[in-house]
């Protein structure tokens, strides 16, 4: 017995020493990063040397080394060169249509002369298809360095607008919205003319004005309601146009450094658009969708058939999305206490509270998870009471909820650990701080701010993930801002020094959890992404500077350098 047994351990020893040395045994990678900071959000090992990847997940990470062994001639070898990785960021709360129909409008918001439009529509005129509108929004001659010569009423004329784009009908939106400006093939399928010689406006609008020069030819600019005499021309979103701000999304996304994303309600038309997007292989993002609940019928045919979670991680959609108060700025935002600046008045519900515990019994019952827009104290509350008594009421149902309140952004101390209490996910845009908060204050006052707004470091404290964002298209994309706000309390112009309610702060890491693995969790997928773990899918952003230790003052200046979806590279920074 003791001689068979010495013979077994010295054959096992030697096969393992054997295999160990000999990489053509290991799998080989697909894709081999290393060369900069590699930081992974998975606590077993923070920082890594490289990752390798096979297909589309995550085969190695660790030492170099090590990584080395899963390389052959096949593999693709990514040297950072000093740039750094993290997981692919999650944008947790979004509108994915919006962002796509944002990018397919021409943006003059910083056009800064009549020149710069007119060059932006050429460009357009370009890209367009013959008799295709193009549309834009942001202008406003205010912001002009130079007016040009021949302005009737203080506004430019249509001519040198129309010479670029003679085919394509063209209107823009003024910075203000309550003016447009048109071209002579939008006129002209408008049928707005030169005045007749009796004089007589046809065109006449109540409560706006079509601005004609002294000869009595408009100059392409519509005030106020004559809008409305371009605009009923301009066609509804046709499937080829859904399609096309689809892609532009997407690509805005890989852009951004973004490879999943939770839109934050959609309908029919959105979902039947994505199942074709995925059919069509265009489906490189991974949306995690919320189910609008202004469509009841919809909410129903999905509790009858039941959550559809992708076994390849591109659609997914097992949660229901309720907008139940306004925004601060409209002081629509649902309070406990009346406003500051308008005593008396305490904001509105926008939605009766029965049928948010209706929904969320209904979510604990079919699966479903529930995402309410609360931004006011009062519309929180009001939600947690809903959603506890659904908890107690299925609690046999309710061990692994994950239900969320979107924004969260005012809350009443004493509603601060209720969330971890009840393991409700609060979703919060940071950089809604550095937009709202120089006035948020005039709406809530000092105090109700200092105890009760924005409290981030307070709900980590308390023990529950918070999923960031940028509500886009109210906010840009972009992760960089979101994630500065989060960690300076600052607006994006760097002010106040030391940051508004610093002791409210997260911590880097923090940051980067709460758009990544903390976002992952907030859609039950903190098993497949979210950190750089073996066995999770390969979606990684790469940044031009090390956000982990860079100065404050330098983080706005980080830039997406490459996004890989899906073990690809999908995005490179020219
Ligand atoms: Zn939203």
């Amino acid at each position: 017995m003791r001689f068979k047994n010495a013979a077994f351990w010295s054959f096992t020893l030697l096969t393992l020493i054997f295999t160990s040395c000999r990489s053509p045994n290991k799998e080989a990678a697909t894709l081999l990063i290393y060369g900069g900071p590699i930081y992974t959000v998975d606590t077993t090992q923070a920082t890594v040397e490289a990752v390798a990847t096979k297909d589309n997940k995550i085969l190695f990470a660790g030492s170099l080394e090590d990584a080395q062994q899963y390389k052959n001639d096949q593999t693709q070898v990514i040297d950072l060169k000093g740039k750094t990785m993290t997981p692919g960021l999650i944008e947790g709360h979004g509108h994915f249509m919006g962002l796509g129909y944002n990018e397919l409008n021409l943006d003059l918001i910083n056009t800064t002369s009549y020149q710069e439009i007119i060059d932006a529509v050429a460009a357009a005129v370009e890209e367009a298809e013959p008799g295709e509108w193009i549309t834009g929004r942001g202008w406003h001659q205010s912001k002009w360095t130079d007016m040009p010569s021949d302005t009737v009423s203080g506004f430019q004329t249509h001519y040198r607008l129309s010479e670029v784009s003679p085919e394509n009908p063209v209107y823009l939106s003024h910075a203000s919205g309550h003016a447009g400006f048109a071209n002579a093939a939008a006129m002209e399928l408008a049928g707005v003319q030169i005045l007749p010689k009796d004089g007589i406006d046809k065109f006449d609008v109540k409560g706006g004005e079509v601005m004609r020069d002294d000869f009595g030819r408009p100059t392409g600019i519509f005030n106020e309601r004559a809008q409305g005499l371009i605009t009923k021309h301009i066609p509804e979103n046709t499937p080829e146009k859904d399609a096309k701000a689809f892609e532009l999304a997407v690509a805005a996304c890989h852009r951004n450094g973004i490879t999943g994303f939770h839109d934050a309600g959609i309908g029919r038309k959105n979902i039947a658009l994505y199942e074709e997007m995925k059919a069509a292989d265009k489906m490189r993002i991974r949306i995690y969708a919320m189910l609008t609940g202004f469509d009841k019928a919809l909410l129903n045919e999905w509790y009858k058939k039941g959550p559809m979670i992708d076994p390849e991680h591109l659609v997914t959609i097992r949660s229901v999305k309720l907008n139940c108060d306004g925004a601060l700025g409209s002081r629509g935002a649902w309070l406990l206490e009346s406003y500051s600046d308008r005593p008396g008045h305490f904001g509105h519900e926008t939605l009766p509270m029965d049928f948010v515990k209706e929904t969320a019994l209904n979510g604990l019952q079919h699966g479903f998870q529930v995402c309410s827009h609360a931004i006011g104290d009062r519309a929180n509350k009001e939600i947690l009471d809903r959603y506890e008594i659904a908890f107690d009421e299925l609690a046999d149902k309710a061990s692994d909820h994950r239900f969320r309140i979107e924004h969260a952004q005012h809350l009443h101390p004493d509603d601060i650990p209720r969330f971890a209490g009840l393991g409700v996910i609060p979703a919060m845009q940071a950089v809604h701080l550095s937009s709202d908060r120089p006035w948020a204050i005039d709406r809530l006052g000092e105090q109700r701010i200092k105890e009760g707004a924005y409290m981030w470091q307070a709900l980590l404290q308390s023990g529950i993930p918070i999923v960031n964002g940028t509500d886009v298209p109210v906010e840009p994309l972009n992760p960089i801002a979101s994630l500065y706000a989060s960690i300076s309390r600052k607006t994006l112009k760097g002010t106040p020094e030391g940051g508004y309610e610093p002791e409210q702060k997260m911590t880097r890491e923090q940051a980067l959890r709460s758009y990544t693995l903390d976002a992952a969790y907030g859609a039950f997928e903190e098993d497949i992404k979210g950190s750089i773990t073996v066995g999770k899918l390969a979606d990684f952003t790469i940044y031009s500077q090390d956000l982990m230790t860079v100065a404050e003052e330098e983080f706005l200046n980080t830039e997406i350098a490459m996004t890989i979806f899906d073990g690809k590279v999908v995005y490179t920074r020219e």
